[in-house]
C-alpha cells in the first residue's frame, strides 16, 4: 500500500510518502514570504502553495522511488486551516486522484498532528503509543487534552477557550520585538535566561480547559509598565523575559494535563503540535515520567509543525479502514460540532 500525503493547511507546502506504514519520504517547503509580516497573509501563502505543490509531490515521489502509477491512495489535509491554502491541496488531491484513477482519502488535521506518533521510519520502530493514551495537542492553532482511543477515536475532553499555546508565544514575542514565528525564538533566549525571575498569574479555568489570552494581556501590561521606568527593559531582560513566560505557559499546560492524567487514570502522555518542539516542554513531560510514572511519548522535531508524513500515516489507517471521499468533499476552515 502506498499512500502519498499532501498537507497545505497553513504556511508549509508538504508531501510525504508511506509504504505499508513505512515512511518512504517527507518533503517540505515552508514559505518565507511571511516572514516580513510578523504573522501568516493568507493569500500570499495560497499562491505559494501553488507554486511548490508539484515540484514538492514530485520530489517526494522521487526520494519514495515511487513512480505515480504506484500510488495506491492520495491523503489529503481537509481541514481545519487557512481556506485559500486548503483549496489548492484538496484540488490538487482530486485532480491527482482522477487522473491516476485512485481514491482519495480526506485527514483531519488536528488528528494528523496526535497520529504522527505513529509514523514508523523503519519497519521494526516500535515506539508507538498503546490505547488509550492521553495526547496534549498544541500548536498554533489549538490548545487540547484528547484521549485518544484508537487510531479514529479521539475524544477532546479539554480545549482552548480563547488563544493557543503556540499564538501566546507568537503574540508575546511579537510584543517584545522578537521575530515570527516567535515560539522558537522564545524558546533559544529560554534557554538562557532564569524562569523563576518574572512571576505572571495563570488563569483560573475549569475542567481541563485553558485560556491564554489573560496572560497576553498582563504580559503587554507588564512590559508597558517596567518601560515607563527603564526604556531598554526588554532589550536588558530578554532571556529572563522568555524564560519566565516560557516557564509560565509549561506549568498552565501541565497542571491540566496532569489533572486529567490522575482523574482519569491514564499514565500513558504524548504530546504532538508546533509547541512540542519546546525544550522546556519536552523537560517538563521528562520531569512527569520520573516523577509520576508515565509513559511519555515525544515526537522528533520534524513530526512536531506541519508535516505530510502525519497525514500520510492517517490516510493509511483509514486505508485500512476502507474510508474514503468523495469527489465533492470541500475543505474545511474550522472544526464545527
Ligand atoms: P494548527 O495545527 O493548530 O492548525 P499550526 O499548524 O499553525 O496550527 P504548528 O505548525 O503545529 O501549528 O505549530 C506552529 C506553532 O508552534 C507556532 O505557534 C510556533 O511558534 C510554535 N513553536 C514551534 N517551535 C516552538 C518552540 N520551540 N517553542 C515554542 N513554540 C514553538
Ligand atoms: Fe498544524
Amino acid at each position: 500500500i502506498n499512500i502519498l500525503g499532501i498537507e497545505s493547511s497553513c504556511d508549509d507546502t508538504a508531501a510525504a510518502v508511506i509504504q505499508d506504514g513505512v515512511l518512504l519520504s517527507n518533503i517540505i517547503s515552508s514559505q518565507k514570504v511571511h516572514e516580513s509580516y510578523g504573522g501568516v497573509v493568507p493569500e500570499l501563502a495560497s499562491r505559494a502553495h501553488q507554486q511548490n505543490i508539484i515540484p514538492v509531490v514530485d520530489e517526494a515521489l522521487k526520494k519514495a522511488g515511487i513512480a505515480r502509477r504506484d500510488l495506491t491512495a492520495i491523503a489529503f489535509t481537509r481541514g481545519p486551516g487557512l481556506m485559500g491554502s486548503l483549496l489548492v491541496g484538496t484540488s490538487f488531491a482530486k485532480g491527482l486522484s482522477t487522473a491516476l484513477n485512485i481514491p482519495m482519502i480526506d485527514v483531519n488535521h488536528l488528528q494528523a498532528h496526535v497520529l504522527a506518533h505513529f509514523i514508523k521510519e523503519d519497519k521494526d520502530d516500535q515506539n508507538q503509543p498503546s490505547f488509550p493514551f492521553l495526547c496534549l495537542l498544541v500548536s498554533g492553532g489549538n490548545s487540547q487534552i484528547i484521549v485518544v482511543k484508537s487510531h479514529k477515536e479521539m475524544e477532546i475532553i479539554g480545549q482552548t477557550i480563547d488563544d493557543a499555546a503556540g499564538e501566546a508565544f507568537d503574540k508575546c514575542a511579537k510584543v517584545m520585538g522578537l521575530g515570527y514565528p516567535g515560539g522558537p525564538i522564545v524558546n533559544k533566549l529560554a534557554n538562557l535566561g532564569d524562569p523563576n525571575k518574572f512571576k505572571f498569574n495563570k488563569p483560573h479555568i475549569q475542567g481541563y480547559n485553558y485560556s491564554f489570552s489573560g496572560l497576553k494581556t498582563s504580559f503587554l501590561y507588564f512590559l508597558r509598565d517596567e518601560l515607563k521606568n527603564d526604556s531598554d527593559f526588554i532589550d536588558n531582560n530578554k532571556e529572563d523575559l522568555c524564560a519566565s513566560l516560557q516557564k509560565t505557559i509549561i506549568d498552565i499546560l501541565m497542571d491540566k494535563l496532569r489533572k486529567a492524567s490522575k482523574d482519569l487514570n491514564i499514565k500513558e502522555v504524548a504530546v504532538a503540535g508546533g509547541v512540542s518542539a519546546n525544550s522546556g516542554l519536552r523537560d517538563a513531560f521528562e520531569d512527569h515520567a520520573q516523577r509520576f510514572g508515565w509513559k511519555i511519548h515525544i515526537p522528533k522535531f520534524g513530526y512536531t509543525t506541519d508535516n505530510a508524513a502525519m497525514v500520510a500515516i492517517s490516510g493509511h489507517y483509514k486505508y485500512l479502514d476502507n474510508e474514503f471521499c468523495s469527489m465533492d468533499a470541500a475543505p474545511f476552515a474550522r472544526v464545527t460540532v
